[in-house]
């Protein structure tokens, strides 16, 4: 059975900053991945990342623009922490060896990004997850001694002992279906965030919201679920991204009367307000009758001089080409408001400890809570870094210092049971692919951009009712070998947990702020709501609901305007 003082379930940028520090800790880690860690979907992140590292610049300043991006639900203490250090981490991937963008002095540049107030955003290109997702593979590689990789293995359930603490993990190895159980003194979930629960989504197949629905299955608390970011700029029906990187260079928006709207939602920032306003400007000017036929609006990317775009923007240009046949370097790309990241997850302190003792999380699959209600564009790969090396540190000084825990092998038992259980369906039932794209359906219809009291309850009867099909949807696969219709059938269940949870949130929360806008209730309501909304589990009926306070250090509540 493999032992680890530190086990790290996810190998994207959290996983991977984490396995780097508990291992520089002195730590023996494990960091399993169901895909191959630089497969990774932080391999997809684009514009950049931020942190005031710019003499000009300060942390405070980086701070109090993600305090008001968050619409004041972020709590300060943690967005202090991240903020503050920053400038540090940037520094440490660019000695680490990631080839960061530099101006014509040879310093490190920057380009600007929404609901920041200087451009702090450093960058490659726009594959900037990419550059440093192989940097940090390259650096784990130094670990080899100490650190055991368990790449293409799928975890399914969380393991505690008696006391509740937890104690790692049971895991399958896809290349031949044999399950293990993985001991650990301490265990990181860094297994990303939940957007394949929409439809379309800008998240790869992978994002299912594997850890979230984990944590909450052993009695984790989920915080912040409500908060659902739509970026403003996907193409639609596919949902690919279109980086904010390319607003960040001068691309406009216009609807289809030609007009740049944002001058009338954000007159200050324009195109570069928060994303929440943008996404909120652009379906209004859909909803109300001034976008193209297709529902959409347009980037105008014809505004970035072409050289420009050709060295900076490459791959939108690649996907401009490819998924929408549109030269964006000559003429607008038809865009809209598209499913992008969840701002809530496992609640976490600033060490990554969340409400289960030995049970940490970093990353999207966590909320610490720096993001709020909406987070800032090129915050969140700052967010993996930051937590991730944070949670790693802390587990393996605890770890250090505590015995092996000596988890029976019948522990087993029960996970071998419920694969046993998904293979022996009958046949003939609704698919799980067909039960996938009515939750995602649901979700983008009545959990969107804007929200009411109606369409929740619908969206909430129609998860409820996805969750009494979920466990008849018959697979095809029987086999060991590489079965993907076994581990699909396991991540719908995760995805409708969570699924779930962001409904139960939405409803409860009774005012507008942030990425949640009730049309039923427009205004935000400090009086009432300025609090968090905590999920946790309730055994087989609704979850339950509890509150927590807001951490506010030093910026207090006020208008929020760009
Ligand atoms: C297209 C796109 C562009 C983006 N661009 C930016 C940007 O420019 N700047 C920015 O700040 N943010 C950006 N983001 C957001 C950012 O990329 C993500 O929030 C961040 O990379 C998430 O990293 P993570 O380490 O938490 O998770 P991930 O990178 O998603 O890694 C999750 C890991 O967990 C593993 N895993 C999951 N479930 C299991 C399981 N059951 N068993 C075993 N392993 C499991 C996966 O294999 C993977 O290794 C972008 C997001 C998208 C979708």
């Amino acid at each position: 059975m493999p032992s680890h003082d530190v086990l790290i379930i996810g190998a994207g940028l959290a996983g991977q900053r984490a396995a780097l520090a508990a291992a520089q800790s002195g730590a023996s880690v494990a960091i399993v991945s169901k895909v191959h860690p630089v497969r990774s979907h932080s391999v997809a992140a684009a514009g950049g990342i931020n942190a005031a590292l710019n003499p000009e610049d300060t942390w405070e300043s980086h701070a109090f623009d993600t305090v008001k991006g968050s619409d004041y639900l972020g709590d300060q203490d943690a967005i202090e922490v991240m903020c503050r250090e920053a400038p540090g981490e940037i520094l440490w991937l660019e000695h680490a060896g990631v080839t960061f963008h530099r101006n014509e002095t040879g310093h490190l540049g920057t380009r600007a990004f929404g609901g920041a107030s200087a451009a702090r955003t450093y960058y490659v290109a726009d594959i900037t997850g990419h550059a440093i997702l192989h940097v940090l593979y390259e650096q784990l590689m130094k670990h080899g001694d100490t650190v055991d990789r368990y790449e293409e293995w799928f975890t399914t359930d969380l393991l505690q002992d008696d006391d509740g603490r937890c104690i790692g993990a049971v895991c399958r190895n896809l290349r031949d279906g044999r399950m293990e159980v993985f001991n650990a003194k301490a265990t990181i979930l860094a297994s990303g965030g939940a957007g394949q629960a929409y439809k379309p989504t800008t998240n790869g197949l992978i994002v299912t919201g594997d850890g979230i629905a984990q944590a909450f299955r052993i009695g984790a608390r989920l915080m912040d679920m409500e908060m659902i970011q739509y970026h403003p700029t996907t193409l639609a029906g596919n949902g690919l991204l279109i980086t904010e990187g390319a607003r960040g260079e001068g691309a406009w928006l216009l609807n289809a009367e030609g007009e740049r709207f944002m001058e009338r939602y954000a007159p200050n920032k324009l195109e570069l307000a928060s994303r929440d306003v943008v996404s909120r400007a652009e379906q209004t000017e859909i909803n109300e009758g001034r976008g193209f036929p297709d529902g959409t609006v347009a980037l105008d990317i014809t505004k970035v001089p072409r050289r420009r775009t050709l060295e900076a923007l490459r791959e939108i240009v690649n996907i401009g080409r490819d998924f929408a046949g549109t030269d964006i370097t000559r003429e607008p790309i038809h865009i809209k408001p598209g499913q992008h990241y969840i701002m809530g997850g496992i609640k976490t302190d600033v060490d990554g400890q969340t409400t289960v003792p030995g049970l940490y999380a970093a990353g999207e699959v966590a909320c610490v809570s720096v993001h709020g209600g909406n987070r800032l564009g090129a915050n969140s790969l700052l967010d993996t870094l930051i937590f991730g090396r944070r949670s790693g540190e802390h587990a393996a000084r605890i770890a250090l210092h505590m015995p092996m825990p000596n988890t029976p092998n019948s522990r087993l038992d029960a996970a071998e049971a419920a694969i046993a259980a998904i293979m022996n369906r009958k046949q003939g039932g609704r698919r799980v692919a067909a039960i996938k794209n009515e939750l995602g359906e649901t979700m983008n219809q009545y959990v969107a951009v804007f929200r009411d009291a109606d369409g929740l309850n619908k969206a909430h009867e129609i998860v409820r009712r996805l969750m009494e099909e979920a466990p008849e949807a018959a697979i095809d696969d029987h086999g060991s070998v590489f079965n993907q219709d076994v581990i699909a059938a396991i991540e719908l269940g995760y995805m409708l947990d969570c699924a779930e949870a962001i409904v139960v949130a939405s409803i409860e929360r009774k005012e507008s702020r942030g990425a949640q806008f009730r049309t039923d209730f427009p205004e935000r309501n400090d009086a009432q709501w300025l609090k968090h909304i905590d999920i946790s589990v309730n055994g087989a009926d609704v979850p339950k609901v509890s509150y927590s306070e807001v951490t506010i250090t030093r910026w207090q509540p006020e208008e929020r305007t760009y």
